[in-house]
This record gives structure tokens, C-alpha cells and sequence, in this order.
């Protein structure tokens, strides 16, 4: 290895003039015009090769399912999916997720009664979607997303919920890729979505109705003191 000469001033010897790194130029090389030429030559071929750029907004970009734009709920039969467990608002890491659970008069059927995302703080990460035990809440293909306020920011349920048949993809891509790292696919059975997909139960005619389970355990119960 060289030995530095100047060790006060190190930086002093890399501007050495026999340097062995220095580079010699020939006289073209000093004119510099063909090495002008030649950029020109480069960039004259790049002319007759294939656009890869697009003229947004004019021509919009449709992204893969693998995109993930902004979160968006899912509706499904006209009703949000979200049973406003809270669950992606304890995994939001910017605290970006806030909702108001509420019930409907069949004790089983939670809703959100507001679900609001502030996209000021949204980073796209995708982690409600992970967590999302219902698949209420999904990243969508749209990241054309400008506001005028901090106010117009705040996404509500009116601008969160898109129906399941225009979030097709992404819930197909979900199915296939989910977990796969786990060593398992992802099979979400939709009839585990009781609120959005069961009927409303009004007159308590089925076996899911917590007064016939709570029969049943009474039931139970007694069997079990009468048999001791
Ligand atoms: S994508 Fe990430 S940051 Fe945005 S709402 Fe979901 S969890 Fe929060
Ligand atoms: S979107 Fe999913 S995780 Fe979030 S509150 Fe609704 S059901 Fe729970």
C-alpha cells in the first residue's frame, strides 16, 4: 500500500499529480467535442426506442393487484363489511384509523357508526388489511389523492366504502397470496362475516341468536346439577 506523505492534511494527497488513480486524456479527449458527439449518438438512439413514460393525468397508470393505494372498506350486499373491532387502528402505526362502534338491536351485529381514516397520516403500509379479521379493510388500486384542507383529508365512511365487486382484484390477489409465506393459503370463508353476509335475525328464528345459545347453556347447565 502507498504511504501517505501528508499525514497533517490527508485529503492533500488523493489531489497528487502522479496519483495513480489519475486519469490521462488524449488530445480528442481534451477538445471534448467527441465525447459531445457521442452523447448526442446516445441520445438520438433513445429516441426511436419505446415510451415508458406516461403523460399523467392526461393517461392514467392502472396499477397491479399487488398495488397498494389508499385503504378503503369494503361493502358487501350495501353494508360495510367492518364490524368496528378496532383491531387496524391498534396495528395503524401513524394512528391514522378512528372509528365508533355501535350495535344494531340483534345483540350479534356490530357496525361502526363513523370509521374515519386521516390520509395526512396514512403510509400506505397495509397493515389494517393484515390484521382485518373480516376482510372489511383493503388497499385500493387509487393513488391519485389531493386535498385543498387538512379537513378534506379525513376520510369518512361515504368515501372509505367501495362495493366488493369493484375491489375484486385485490380480494382474488388477497385469496391467492395471503400468508403464503406462512406455508398456508389464505381461504376466507365468507359466511364468517355474520354481519354483513347473515340475514337480519329480527324475530330470533336461527341457531346463531344469543338468546337460543344462552337457552342452550341454561339448558346445559341444569342437566349437568340434575345428573350430579
Ligand atoms: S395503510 Fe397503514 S397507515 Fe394507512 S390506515 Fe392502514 S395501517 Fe394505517
Ligand atoms: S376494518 Fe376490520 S379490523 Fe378494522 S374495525 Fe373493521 S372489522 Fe375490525
Amino acid at each position: 500500500m502507498a504511504q501517505l506523505e501528508n499525514l497533517e492534511k490527508p485529503r492533500n494527497n488523493s489531489i497528487k499529480k502522479d496519483a495513480a488513480s489519475e486519469r490521462k486524456l488524449n488530445l480528442l479527449q481534451r477538445l471534448f467535442f467527441p465525447e459531445i458527439l457521442k452523447a448526442l449518438g446516445y441520445t438520438f438512439k433513445q429516441m426511436f426506442k419505446p415510451r415508458v413514460t406516461m403523460e399523467y393525468p392526461e393517461v392514467t397508470w392502472d396499477p397491479p393487484a399487488i398495488f397498494r393505494g389508499r385503504p378503503v372498506l369494503v361493502e358487501d350486499n350495501g353494508q360495510e363489511r367492518c364490524v368496528a373491532c378496532g383491531l387496524c387502528a391498534r396495528a395503524c402505526p401513524p394512528l391514522a384509523i378512528s372509528m365508533q362502534a355501535s350495535e344494531t338491536e340483534d345483540p350479534k351485529e356490530r357496525y361502526p357508526t363513523f370509521f374515519e381514516i386521516n390520509m395526512l397520516r396514512c403510509i400506505y403500509c397495509g397493515l389494517c388489511e393484515e390484521v382485518c379479521p373480516e376482510e372489511a379493510i383493503v388497499m385500493s388500486k387509487d393513488y391519485d389523492i389531493t386535498f385543498n384542507s387538512r379537513e378534506e383529508a379525513i376520510y369518512d365512511k361515504s368515501r372509505l366504502l367501495k362495493s366488493k365487486e369493484e375491489l375484486k382484484e385485490r380480494l382474488d390477489y388477497l385469496r391467492e397470496y395471503r400468508n403464503r409465506q406462512f406455508g398456508q393459503f389464505w381461504n376466507f370463508p365468507e359466511e364468517n362475516n355474520i354481519h354483513a353476509v347473515r340475514p337480519r335475525d329480527e324475530n330470533w328464528e336461527t341457531g346463531l341468536s344469543l338468546v337460543d345459545m344462552l337457552e342452550e347453556k341454561k339448558a346445559g347447565e341444569a342437566d349437568q346439577a340434575s345428573s350430579n
